[in-house]
C-alpha cells in the first residue's frame, strides 16, 4: 500500500476490504505481520513517547482507527479513504478464520471476560480454531510465549491496551509466522 504520514506514522492508504484481503493473503502465505490499528490516543501517545513511536513504526501496517486521523490526512491534502478499526478488523478476521478453519490465540482482558469469551467464541465462530486463550493480567509472559510457540497460531490478538500490547507484540512477533495485532478493549466488547 502507499501511505500517508501523519505525525511521523505512515498510514496505509486503502479500504478496509482491501486491507482485510491483504492480511488474509499474508496469513495464508505464512508471512509474519504486525498490525497497529492506531486510534488518536495511540497517535498522541506515540507523539510524546519516542520509544513507543519506534515500536509503532516497526509495524508492517498502521491503519487509521479514528476520524481525527482522516481529518489530519485531509489537511495534508493526502486523504485516506476510510477508517480501518481494530474491532472491525478483528471481527472480520474471526469470521474468515471460522469459514476457513484458521487458528487464533487470544491474550488479554480480565479473567471473567476470558471465561465469557471461552463460551462465546465457539458459538459465534464454530470453525475457528482456538489455539489458546489467556487473560492479560500475568506477571511473566514466558509460559504464554512458550504456548504460542508450541501452537503456532495463524493469528495472535493481544488485548492488553496500549502501550502494553504493542510492546508485547513487537517483542514476541517472531515466535510465529502469522499475524500479530493489538486490539485494545475489543475482548470486553466481544464477550459482552
Ligand atoms: N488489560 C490487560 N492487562 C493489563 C491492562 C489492561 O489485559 O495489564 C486489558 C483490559 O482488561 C482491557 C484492555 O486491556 O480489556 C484495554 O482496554 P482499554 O479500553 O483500556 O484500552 P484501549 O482500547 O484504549 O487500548
Amino acid at each position: 500500500f502507499s501511505t500517508v504520514t501523519v505525525l511521523d506514522l505512515p498510514f496505509v492508504k486503502t479500504t478496509a476490504a482491501n486491507f482485510q484481503q491483504t492480511i488474509q493473503q499474508r496469513i495464508i502465505a505464512q508471512q509474519n505481520t504486525f498490525v497497529v490499528t492506531a486510534n488518536p490516543e495511540i497517535v498522541m501517545y506515540a507523539h510524546h513517547n519516542p520509544a513507543y513511536k519506534q515500536l509503532v513504526q516497526s509495524a508492517d501496517f498502521i491503519t487509521p482507527d479514528g476520524i481525527g486521523i482522516l481529518d489530519g490526512a485531509k489537511i495534508l491534502k493526502q486523504p485516506l479513504p476510510e477508517r480501518i478499526t481494530g474491532f472491525d478488523t478483528l471481527i472480520r478476521l474471526l469470521q474468515w478464520a471460522s469459514d476457513n478453519h484458521r487458528s487464533a490465540y487470544f491474550v488479554g482482558a480480565k479473567p471473567e471476560v476470558i471465561a465469557a469469551l471461552k463460551q462465546k467464541l465457539p458459538r459465534d465462530y464454530p470453525g475457528l480454531i482456538i489455539a489458546g486463550i489467556h487473560d492479560g493480567y500475568f506477571k511473566d509472559d514466558t509460559a504464554i510465549i512458550a504456548d504460542i510457540q508450541r501452537t503456532q497460531p495463524d493469528m495472535v490478538f493481544a488485548a492488553l491496551g496500549f502501550p502494553k500490547q504493542e510492546e508485547f507484540v513487537a517483542t514476541h512477533r517472531h515466535t510465529t509466522k502469522g499475524l500479530w495485532m493489538g486490539v485494545g478493549g475489543s475482548f470486553d466488547v466481544l464477550a459482552g
